[in-house]
């Protein structure tokens, strides 16, 4: 069993000052990082890299995202604590739990089979009750749409239509859009039925997209 001891807390609150540092302002985002025992997420041989501001492998070729770009991102959403929320790519779980912290009503989809089992017991294990789906998230999750944000937690080539199509009016996806080395971060926002508006941040690594409006989709 894991165990979150006080020298795990006094790293999580130093990992806080550092995001706040680099520019993060939102209270709920820092709290819930500051709550989320991200050394839970990773296998004992590397405890130690938890609280470091940095990706690390999970397997699959995957990694778990940088908490800063959890944070990043997590805060481009604006959350409340009513969002109907969905996230593309659970990979670890880390950064749907960080969102569970703001708000119950998290639907998260992941394409990788093992990843999505590790996932979903791990979230089992902790009494944390997610929405949980295997498939191709490229195309979101329409069965449920629709949702209030939407953050995609890996590159994408182009950004879906299938996605802007799942946002209620209001609603706000977060998606990183570039090539295979580098995306930009992308804030978009469904004003009216017909009506988007974009915003642009800096650029970010991330592993890719897959499926239909990914990378093996995608020309
Ligand atoms: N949010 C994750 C976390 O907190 O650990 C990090 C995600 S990792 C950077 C990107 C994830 O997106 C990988 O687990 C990958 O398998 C998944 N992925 C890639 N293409 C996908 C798709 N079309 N649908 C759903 N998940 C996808």
């Amino acid at each position: 069993m894991q165990t979150d001891t006080y020298r795990h807390k006094g790293m999580r609150r130093a990992l806080v000052k550092q995001l706040r540092d680099k520019g993060i302002r939102d209270a709920r985002v820092l709290a819930a990082i500051e709550t989320v025992p991200r050394h839970f997420f990773f296998d004992k041989a590397f405890l130690e890299q938890a609280y470091q501001d940095k990706a690390f492998p999970i397997g699959e070729g995957q990694t778990i995202s940088q908490p800063y770009t959890v944070a990043f991102q997590s805060e481009l959403l604006r959350l409340r604590p009513t969002d109907k929320v969905l996230e593309i790519g659970t990979g670890s779980g880390y950064q749907c739990t960080v969102l569970l912290q703001i708000t119950p009503n998290v639907y998260t989809i992941e394409y990788n089979r093992p990843l999505y089992e590790k996932a979903r017991l791990f979230f089992r294990k902790h009494n944390l009750k997610p929405h949980t789906f295997h498939g191709d998230g490229s195309q979101g999750l329409p069965a449920y749409a629709p949702y209030d944000k939407i953050i995609v937690t890996a590159g994408a080539p182009i950004v879906p239509k299938e996605l802007l199509r799942q946002l209620s009016i209001g609603g706000i996806l977060v998606i990183p859009v570039g090539d295979e080395k580098l995306q930009k971060m992308l804030r978009i926002t469904r004003v009216e039925e017909n009506e988007f508006t974009k915003e642009e941040f800096s650029d970010f690594k991330f592993v890719p997209l897959l499926g239909r409006s990914g990378w093996s989709g995608a020309e």
